[in-house]
């Protein structure tokens, strides 16, 4: 789905700097992005945006886009990672054709270009300890000061970093640096380590190099080596773009992209950190990565966030150079306006209570025509079973209720979702005064909801029959957190909402037994539902909150009916 409001928009910064390029002639008008995930964590909703962002680029401007692994960190990242993220980059609906490209391919080629840089004068081995290197860096106000190997001779810096190389050095006994400039007002130019001795098994590598590439290093030359026109990254990285230049200036490499920053992501309510992710599922507060609750793709997923939603959101949100914190509704009403659009509608009753039509014939069943959307007729329409004993949502009924409440209560009449106009007539109570079934009459001249000439009737009500309905599991899910920022809470888990998920036993409409996993629906006046994709079989259903039909949470409850 396309943003209907996008050519309103006006166009962000980095749309113009594109535009400015190709009609400067850079590049010879070719746009090439990448998006660079490192596969230590699984993507999150801030991630969504760089993707859409670094892919949107690409197919506006007719340019291409990588799917690159920046994997020069074998500690942290594994395989699972990588194929997680594959697997939600292309769910997001994007394509990377045959460019899937991984830092590590290029770590024979970055290892030449860094003899290079020592032959010509501009990196070197520097054999101080890391704590050595840490005390001469100096400070935010300090220049830093020399190491006493920066003029090593170029030769001896190639004979040891060629040992450092070949396994002969324990981890951290030699580094080596850029030779830039330790009295630069910015750090990250005070002869920053390109290559550090670090003997780790690497997920795709394996055991080949004792010596790992340090990631602003890596990185610049990868985009230079893949022909990376235009290289967006998030505002963190405005402070390395002098490196970033210094890199692609400095070595031999095919072409010269060029780094744009921009604002990531932040939403209320939600953690956009993985460090952070990671600790809620290791503390076991959340199912896994894709537990509903997480702004992980993979939660959103399984919540039943269409994957449209997110690059509308995505869109809406924009692109800026200014850290803002999006409010959550703002991407929950993206969530709710394509699902408006795009999903069947079926009835589902959350807390039943019984409804007895005294003057339908027992024994007898019929099946009804309910349309699968109000304005899309060509999503046609399934049968739904009606008989004398339906399930109703107990708070549709009232035993006095006030003279607005346009739902049942004795002597009212209400008009049953796709079937009858019905009447009520009274109610049964238990012994101790509980409500246990209403009782009402039914016109059978008014199929289908059609009121007799001159009765108005007010309220429609959703309903199942009781003898067809089926019973599911819902799992009501809220937001996760009860703090707006729960980023800047010293510990999340203090802060995760105790009511973020409730589960409770419904009734379904007989259509909801072919619901197949991850399907979504509106169960009619109730909000989204999404068959859980791991849980709902054939024989168990699991339908997952995706969305109340209006906000919750500003308790809205009581007027969305
Ligand atoms: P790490 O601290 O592990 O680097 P990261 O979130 O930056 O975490 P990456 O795998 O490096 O993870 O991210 C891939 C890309 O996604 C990067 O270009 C990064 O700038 C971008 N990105 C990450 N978080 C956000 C966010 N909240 N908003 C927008 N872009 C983001
Ligand atoms: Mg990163």
């Amino acid at each position: 789905m396309t943003d209907p409001e996008r050519h309103d928009r006006p166009r962000h910064f980095i749309q113009e700097v594109i535009d400015k390029d190709i009609a400067a002639g850079l590049n010879e008008g070719r746009v090439h992005t990448r998006f660079p995930p490192e596969p230590n964590g699984h993507l999150h909703i801030g991630h969504a945006k760089s993707i859409c962002l670094n892919f949107g680029i690409a197919e506006e401007f007719g340019g291409l886009c990588n799917l690159r692994f920046d994997d020069t960190n074998p500690e942290k990242e594994n395989i699972d990672y990588e194929t997680s993220i594959i697997e939600d980059v292309r769910w997001l609906g994007f394509d990377w054709g045959k460019r899937l490209f991984h830092a590590s391919d290029y770590f024979p080629r970055l290892y030449e270009i860094a003899r290079q840089l020592i032959a010509s004068g501009h990196a070197y081995v520097d054999s101080q300890s890391a704590e050595a290197i840490r005390a001469q860096r100096g400070t935010l106000t300090e220049p830093g000061a020399d190491s006493p190997y920066r003029n090593r001779p170029a030769e001896e810096s190639l004979a040891l970093f060629q040992r450092m190389r070949d396994g002969e050095f324990p981890d951290g006994s030699h580094v080596l640096r850029a030779r830039i400039d330790m009295g630069s007002p910015n750090i990250n130019m005070r002869d920053p380590v390109l290559y550090r001795i670090r003997r780790h098994h690497h997920h795709r590598t394996g055991d080949v190099w004792p010596i790992y590439p340090m990631y602003d290093f890596t990185h610049a030359l990868s985009d230079a080596l893949e022909g990376i026109t235009h290289s967006i990254c998030t505002l963190e990285f405005e402070d390395h773009r002098p490196l970033y230049d210094w890199c692609v200036t400095h070595c031999d490499v095919p072409s010269r992209p060029h780094q744009y920053e921009f604002a990531r992501l932040e939403l209320t309510y939600t953690l956009t950190s993985k460090r952070k992710l990671l600790a809620l599922v290791e503390s076991g507060r959340v199912s896994g990565w894709d537990d509903p609750r997480m702004p992980t793709l993979k939660g959103m997923r399984r919540r039943g966030y269409p994957p449209e939603a997110l690059r509308l959101f995505a869109e809406r949100i924009g692109v800026t150079k200014k850290n803002a914190v999006i409010d959550f509704e703002l991407l929950e009403n993206s969530v709710r306006e394509v699902l408006d659009n795009e999903t069947p509608r079926r009835m589902a009753v959350m807390t039943p209570l019984k409804l007895i039509i005294d003057n339908y014939p027992e024994h007898t069943e019929e099946w009804l025509p309910a349309a699968n959307h109000p304005k899309r007729p060509e999503l046609g329409e399934r049968m739904v079973p009606f008989s004398r004993e339906l399930y109703i949502e107990r708070d549709d009924f009232m035993q006095d209720p006030p003279k607005k409440f346009h739902r049942l209560g004795p002597g009212r009449m209400v008009r049953l979702r796709y079937g009858y106009i019905v009447t009520c007539t009274g109610f049964d109570t238990d012994s101790d005064g509980q409500v246990i079934a209403v009782h009402c009459t039914y016109d059978a001249s008014t199929q289908g909801g059609e009121a007799p000439e001159g009765v108005k009737v007010k309220g429609t009500i959703h309903w199942v029959s009781a003898h067809h309905a089926h019973k599911a599991e819902a799992r009501l899910y809220e937001r996760l957190f009860v703090v707006a920022a729960p980023g800047s809470v010293e510990n999340p888990a203090d802060a995760i909402n105790p009511d973020s998920l409730a589960t409770s036993t419904i009734l379904v409409e007989p259509a909801l037994l072919e619901a197949e996993p991850e399907s979504v629906f509106q169960f009619e006046r109730t909000g989204y539902f999404c068959a859980d994709r791991n849980d709902h079989t054939g024989t168990a259903l699991v339908f997952n909150r995706t969305a109340t039909l209006r906000d919750s949470w500003a308790k809205l409850n009581t007027e969305a009916k």
